[in-house]
């Protein structure tokens, strides 16, 4: 299955980190150009304003120094050299009628305004304001200025000439912007593929063992940032899944091979019976072996179905409050019979009372798994010692000392796992699931069971369970 189906490129992830990177980018710098054009535009008002007070103000002291007609003469130089398509001027009386202005004839569209000659009689120093030449597209900056005593100047600059820098501005931006939007683009879709590219490895990964591979792995860039962080939680997984699989096989073998060898032995006795002529008594052996191999069978199944349930908390322990103490007394009379006919040393320091909460039926399981243990790997002479000891504020400890084979490095990580049994121990009885259920049954009471052995010298198991579970 391809990851880049054309119908779902539009709801990529890429497409969309790099749409927004480019939105953007865009909208702020549209942000900054009109902000930048808002700028440049005030401070070319601005000029033009102080031009024009300036040369109303020069207006003035002429009116005030030569007379009326010396302000005449002095507008049509000043337009004459300033240029007569940019600048006028009109001299007013307060009824708004023209008294004499410079060459007029580019400038025919503007009047006089009478509402800026009434804000100049009301009071106002000058009125300023801009006419937009609807016939040639320019604009006007209009000042009223009263420069004396019944005199008026109206005075106006175009602003054409800042209007083709704006526009040269305006162009220049959209065609660096189109470029840079451009650039904006090409590198966030770099950006969002490279970020993208790790999570695609990890959906390849995954696609590739749906299809059966499970040694697969993501590989690790080695930037520790967030993609090599999900590839490592990734391969973790994939670790995990990989050793739950092989466990998963490798008890399925061993169940196979455990269930083998008593159903081959109750076939085998069947068949004899069958082709062999025997007395009503050998049938009656037979049948007595055939139902004991049946019941270790459904001991086995029995034991397999309790760990599991166990384990998965299907088989939640009850928790009563129990005095732990007595249960370890009691399996400890039970087996010292056992021990002593093994010729075995069977001690037991427990104090009194020590109450936790838990399933007492399991309890007596798990210590009968340990103690059964201990005393089939011992040999005679040898001791066996349980202890009991409770710990403040937390629960207890229980540990089963013995003084036998112990266990081989090999073996010791091993004895856990559903049907191990060490190599040494082949010739004893048992399945193999005894620890294991006394591990399940620890895990569900919230405590857990560790162990230390030397081979030659013996083993300690060592059970803690939280008086709280
Ligand atoms: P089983 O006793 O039926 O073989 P267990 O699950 O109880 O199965 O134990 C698994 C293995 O751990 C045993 O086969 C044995 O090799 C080892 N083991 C357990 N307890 C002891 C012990 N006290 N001393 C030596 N080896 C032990």
């Amino acid at each position: 299955m391809s990851l880049k189906k054309p119908g779902r490129f539009r709801n990529s992830l890429t497409f969309r980190l790099t749409l927004w990177y480019a939105g953007i980018f865009a909208a702020s710098s549209f942000v900054a150009f009109f902000l930048f054009y808002t700028l440049i535009t005030s401070v070319i008002q601005e000029k033009t304003d102080q031009e024009l007070f300036s040369q109303a103000g020069q207006f003035s002291a002429v009116l005030r120094e030569r007379g009326i007609g010396a302000v005449e003469n002095f507008a049509l130089f000043e337009a004459q050299a300033a240029g007569e398509k940019k600048v006028f001027f009109r001299l007013l009386y307060p009824t708004g009628q023209a008294v004499s202005s410079s060459n007029m004839a580019y400038w025919e569209d503007i009047a006089v305004r009478k509402e800026a000659i009434g804000q100049l009689l009301g009071g106002a120093g000058r009125v300023i304001e801009t006419v937009i030449l609807t016939t040639r597209k320019d604009q006007v900056r209009i000042l009223y200025a009263m420069i004396g005593p019944g005199v008026i100047l109206q005075v106006g600059q175009s602003m054409e000439n800042y209007a083709r820098i704006m526009d040269a501005f305006r162009g220049i931006f959209l065609a660096t912007m189109a470029l840079l939007i451009g650039l904006a683009t090409g590198v966030g879709w770099f950006m969002a593929r490279r970020a993208v590219s790790g999570v695609e490895a990890i959906t390849r990964t995954a696609q590739g063992i749906s299809g059966g591979t499970l040694e697969k792995r993501v590989p690790v860039k080695g930037r520790g940032d967030e993609i090599d962080q999900l590839a490592m939680t990734f391969n973790q997984m994939l670790d995990r899944i990989q050793s739950l699989v092989a466990e998963i096989r490798q008890m399925g073998d061993d169940i196979a091979h455990d269930l083998k060898s008593p159903l081959t032995r109750i076939r085998g006795m069947a068949e004899i019976a069958l082709t062999t002529g025997k007395s009503l008594a050998e049938y009656e052996a037979m049948a007595a072996s055939a139902i004991e191999e049946c019941d270790r069978l459904l001991s086995i199944i029995n034991t397999m179905l309790m760990i599991s349930k166990t384990e998965a908390g299907v088989e939640k322990p009850s928790r009563e409050k129990i005095d732990l103490a007595s249960l370890v007394r009691e399996a400890c009379e039970l087996f010292g019979t056992t021990a002593e006919d093994r010729g075995l040393t069977l001690s037991c320091d427990v104090p009194e009372g020590c109450v936790i909460a838990g399933d007492a039926r399991m309890i007596q399981r798990l210590l009968s798994n340990l103690l059964d243990n201990a005393i089939k790997y011992t040999s005679a002479g040898g001791r066996v010692e349980v202890s009991l000891s409770q710990i403040e504020g937390w629960g207890a400890t229980l540990t089963v000392k013995d003084t036998g084979g112990g266990i081989s490095d090999v073996d010791l990580p091993r004895i856990f796992e559903r049907f191990y049994r060490g190599d040494r121990s082949r010739s004893a009885s048992g399945a193999g699931l005894g620890l294991s259920l006394a591990r399940a049954i620890a895990r569900a009471h919230g405590g857990d069971i560790t162990v230390e052995s030397r081979l030659r010298e013996g083993s300690v198991f060592a059970v803690t369970l939280p008086a709280s579970g």
